[in-house]
């Protein structure tokens, strides 16, 4: 179980990968975490369509990287995707037949395909509520999101860890950080969480960026701010690919190794399924 790799084995080394569209080549993936096996992670973590649409992939993947490339499989749940107890039943047991004790708890947001009713109504309100559930049916590590730069619903940083300390008090075993660019807001919320109480092993989430289309999804969806210097350098190499993908790898490079320096419990990659990035930034 991951929870136990950082007795032994910290700063962990992670990775996210996500199933592909429901068209695409399957295949791609699969060779995929082949690369990433050489680059012996200390597991690697699988993403869940928020409404449900990756199921089956997510799955299938968790049990390829569990059983196939035997390292410890993430599977990420959200709470959006779950429509009664007895889905989240199926869905552990399922886990649990195969090797698999790692859930990633998440509330998950709106998809497009539901009402705002129906995203009330849901039977899980919060990945706390989830949590508990999971505790209760099984012995797994559990991990919880978490965000540098307050999650966008929160009216501010200190209800945002209140509401995080929940998950913990529920047995969220560690935490994974929304990708972030700026450490000092990474090492402020860091003493903020550690104030009040929560001790779990909080990982960083980094990403790389390697072109410019991946500059507008960042800041549109996550809201995560780019520091000024890395901005520029993305500006300037605007019209040039190779010299922006080299300046996001090397910027990601320094913010490693300054989150190392200063004793960081974990490094959790968003690999955005590229093993070149991956490489990089690993060795
Ligand atoms: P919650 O912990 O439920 O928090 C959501 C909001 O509610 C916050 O504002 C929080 O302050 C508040 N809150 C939390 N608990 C309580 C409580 N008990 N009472 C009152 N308020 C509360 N999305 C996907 O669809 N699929 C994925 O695979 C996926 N992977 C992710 C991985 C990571 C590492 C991260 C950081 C995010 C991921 N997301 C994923 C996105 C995530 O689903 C969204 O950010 C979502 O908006 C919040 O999820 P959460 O689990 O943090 O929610």
């Amino acid at each position: 179980m991951i929870k136990d790799l950082f007795h032994k084995n910290r700063p962990t080394y992670s990775l996210e990968v996500f199933p592909p569209k429901k068209d695409a080549d399957v295949s791609v993936i699969y060779d995929a975490l082949d690369q990433f096996k050489t680059l012996h992670p200390s597991f690697i973590s699988v993403t869940y369509g928020a409404g449900g649409n990756t199921a089956e992939n997510t799955f299938a993947i968790a049990s390829y990287i569990q059983n196939q490339c035997g390292i410890e499989a993430l599977t990420h749940l959200t709470c959006v995707a779950i429509p009664d107890k007895l889905f989240l039943t199926n869905f552990l047991t399922n886990l649990y037949r195969n090797g698999i004790r790692n859930l990633l708890a998440l509330r998950g947001d709106q998809p497009r395909t539901m009402t705002d009713e129906q995203f009330a109504a849901r039977y899980y309100e919060h990945a706390s509520d989830l949590t508990r559930d999971v505790k209760a049916a099984y012995d797994f590590s559990v991990a919880g999101a978490c965000y540098p730069e307050v999650h966008p619903e929160a009216s501010g940083m200190e209800e945002d860890i209140k509401n995080l300390k929940k998950k913990i008090d529920e047995g969220v075993d560690f935490l994974i950080t929304q990708m972030f660019y700026d450490n000092q807001v990474f090492f402020r919320f860091i003493e903020k969480v550690r104030a009040a109480g929560i001790e779990v092993p909080v990982l960083a989430g980094l990403m790389p960026i390697t072109s410019a289309s991946q500059v507008k999804n960042i800041v549109g969806m996550s809201g995560t701010k780019l520091p000024k210097k890395l901005a520029d350098d993305l500006e300037r190499f605007k019209d040039s690919p190779e010299d922006l993908k080299k300046a996001g790898l090397d910027f990601t490079k320094k913010q490693m190794a300054e989150l190392l320096e200063r004793g960081v419990d974990g490094i959790h990659l968003y690999s955005m399924n590229k093993v070149e990035t991956a490489r990089a930034i690993y060795e």
